[in-house]
């Protein structure tokens, strides 16, 4: 089965594409995690990224192509993926459309986390996530038992340099002029299934099963 995410920043993409990889037993592939991981590396790509991210604006769509394309030929990938921050816009999803045509794969199904701003907003001010083991919470929606500690590792919580206001508000902006023209894209192309997500982790993901049980199989 192969899926794509579409969503806010924060519409609950990345936790809904762990449990969704675990269902299907299928990678969760997401770009921004890849991203997050080449800036803790001293490299080339690193340093032309790092400005990019850390204002919350997206990586030239040629780097992103080269990452997605290498992670997708992976044998993990074989029975399929669910990619969560990719595509982010339409060259982006034409360029994907593309290569899986020349692998003989499709989209089977583009999942649309619908969520409004101001809730968007409020979510990822309240993110953090434990420095070492990277579990995340949300001080509202999944809190850690004890205070602003890891429940794990008991360590202090941290939260993303692009979920600080000032860059929320660019991702937003980033997100509603380059990325929102694909819920039209994959609409027409019957491929888009809606999903509130301004509704309890559980209930967004019987709903989103309900949806893909529907689409068609790889
Ligand atoms: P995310 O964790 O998905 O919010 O991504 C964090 C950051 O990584 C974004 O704000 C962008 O700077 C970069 N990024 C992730 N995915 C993409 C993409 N498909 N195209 C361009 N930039 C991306």
């Amino acid at each position: 089965m192969n899926i794509v995410l579409l969503g806010l920043p924060g519409s609950g993409k990345g936790t809904q594409a762990e449990m969704l990889s675990k269902y299907f037993n299928i990678p969760h592939i997401s770009t921004g995690d890849i991203f997050r991981e080449i800036l803790n590396t001293d490299s080339t790509l690193s340093k032309r990224i790092k400005d990019y991210v850390n204002n919350g604006l997206l990586v030239p769509d040629d780097i992103v192509s080269d990452i997605v394309q290498k992670r997708i030929e992976k044998k993990d990938c074989e029975n399929g993926f669910v990619l969560d921050g990719f595509p982010r816009n339409i060259t982006q999803a034409e360029f994907f459309k593309n290569y899986l045509g020349f692998k003989k794969k499709e989209i089977d199904a583009v999942i649309f986390f619908e969520l409004p701003a101001e809730i968007s907003i409020k979510r990822l001010s309240a993110r953090r996530h434990c420095p070492k083991c990277k579990r995340d919470y949300n001080l509202i929606t999944q809190p850690p038992k004890d205070d602003e500690l890891c429940d794990v590792c008991k360590l202090k919580l941290v939260q993303r340099n692009d979920d600080k206001i000032e860059t929320v508000t660019e991702r937003i902006n980033v997100y509603e002029k380059e990325t929102e023209p694909l819920v039209r894209y994959y609409s027409e192309k019957n491929l888009l299934k809606r999903v509130n997500a301004n509704q309890p982790i559980e209930k967004v993901f019987k709903d989103t099963i309900d949806l893909l049980k529907n689409a068609s199989y790889n």
